[in-house]
C-alpha cells in the first residue's frame, strides 16, 4: 500500500525456470511515483519529462526542474530512474514554444532529440538540472527519437560541457531510444556511444507501418506484433547482445502480458510498464519458463502474417 515500504519478496519478477526480470515503471509526472511504489516497480524506466510542461506558459527554468527531479529521485531512494529528456515537436508542442515567434515551422516539425539540438538552451537547462540530481541519485539520462550517431554525439557532448561546466563529478549512463526507423539502420554506430538502449515499440510500430499519430487511439492492427516490427526488435536485441549493452523495452505494448513473454523469448530481460499494467504482467512472467518464451518467438519470428502472431499469443495465453 502507499507509504509503506515496498515488499521486496513479492516484488521479485522471475519466470518459472528462475531467469530474473527487471521490471520498472513509465512515469510522467512526479505523482506518478505513488503508483510506482505501490505496484512495486523496480524504478523508472522512462520519465517522459515534457508533461510537466505541456502547459507552461513560460519555458521551464532550471531551478523549478531540478526541484521536480529531485522529488522523483528523493521518493525513490535506492531506485534507478531513467529521465528522459524532452520529446517535443510533432503533437507535443507546449503554448510557450507555439508562442515564440522565432520558431521556424522547420524547427516545429523536428522531433525528440532533433528538436532539442535546435533548441539548444532548452536543453542545456533541462541536462544542467537533470545532471545536478544525478551527482547524488541514480539517474540515467535517456535521448529520444535518435536518429543515428551524428545527433547523439552532439547530445554526449552537450552532457559533457554541462559536467564541465558546473564541476559535476558523476557523469550518468547516457541512453538512446531505439523507436525510428533510421535507428535501426545505425544500431552499431549508436551502440558504440550509448551505454544502454530504450526499444520505444509505440514509435517504432507507428513508423514502420506508416500509421499516422494524429491523436486518436490506434487501430488494433498496429501494434508490436507486426511482423516487420517483430523482426526490427530481433535485430536490435541481437546488436545490444553483439555489443553487450543492456537493452530494455519501454513501449506501453511491453506491458501486454503475452507480448512481454515474446520480448523474454526475444532476449529482453528488462521492462519498463505503465504501473497499472505490473500486477498482470509480473503475474505471467512468473508463471512461465524461458524455453515456453523462446519457443513462442521463435514460432513468431517465423510469421509472414500480424494475424498468425496474434493467433500464437491467444494460444499461448489460453
Ligand atoms: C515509445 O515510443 O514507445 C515511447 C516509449 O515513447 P513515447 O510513448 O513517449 O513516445
Ligand atoms: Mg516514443
Amino acid at each position: 500500500a502507499l507509504g509503506e515500504e515496498p515488499d521486496w519478496e513479492t516484488s521479485e519478477c522471475k519466470t518459472s525456470d528462475g531467469v530474473e526480470i527487471l521490471l520498472r515503471g513509465n512515469i510522467g509526472v512526479p505523482e506518478d511515483v505513488a503508483a510506482i511504489s505501490a505496484s512495486k516497480l523496480m524504478g523508472v524506466g522512462l520519465f517522459r519529462t515534457e508533461f510537466l510542461f505541456m502547459e507552461a506558459q513560460t519555458r521551464p527554468d532550471t531551478r523549478s526542474q531540478f526541484e521536480t527531479y529531485s522529488e522523483v529521485a528523493n521518493a525513490l531512494q535506492d531506485c534507478s530512474i531513467v529521465i528522459r529528456t524532452f520529446d517535443l515537436g510533432g503533437d507535443k508542442l507546449p503554448p510557450f514554444l507555439l508562442q515564440e515567434e522565432a520558431h521556424s515551422s522547420s524547427c516545429l516539425r523536428r522531433r525528440g532529440l532533433q528538436f532539442s539540438l535546435l533548441e539548444r538552451q532548452l536543453m542545456e537547462s533541462q541536462l544542467c538540472a537533470i545532471l545536478k540530481v544525478a551527482q547524488t541519485s541514480d539517474i540515467s539520462v535517456l535521448f529520444p527519437m535518435v536518429l543515428g550517431s551524428d545527433d547523439l554525439s552532439q547530445a554526449v557532448a552537450m552532457v559533457d560541457r554541462v559536467l564541465d561546466q558546473f564541476g559535476f563529478i558523476n557523469a550518468p549512463p547516457l541512453g538512446a531510444m531505439i523507436e525510428t526507423p533510421a535507428a535501426l539502420f545505425a544500431l552499431d554506430e549508436i551502440l558504440d556511444i550509448a551505454d544502454f538502449i530504450a526499444i520505444g515499440t509505440n514509435d517504432l510500430t507507428q513508423q514502420l507501418l506508416v500509421a499516422g499519430n494524429d491523436g486518436g487511439d490506434m487501430d488494433d492492427s498496429c501494434s508490436a506484433t507486426h511482423p516487420a516490427v517483430l523482426r526490427a526488435i530481433e535485430k536490435v536485441i541481437k546488436a545490444a547482445v553483439k555489443h553487450q549493452c543492456p537493452v530494455y523495452v519501454c513501449g506501453e505494448e511491453a506491458a501486454r502480458p503475452e507480448l512481454a513473454i515474446l520480448l523474454i523469448g526475444l532476449g529482453i530481460r528488462e521492462l519498463s510498464v505503465s504501473p497499472s499494467n505490473a500486477l498482470q504482467v509480473r503475474q505471467t512472467i512468473r508463471s512461465i519458463d524461458l524455453k515456453e518464451a523462446t519457443e513462442l518467438a521463435n514460432r513468431a519470428l517465423k510469421c509472414h502474417r500480424q494475424d498468425e502472431v496474434e493467433c500464437l499469443l491467444r494460444k499461448f495465453v489460453s
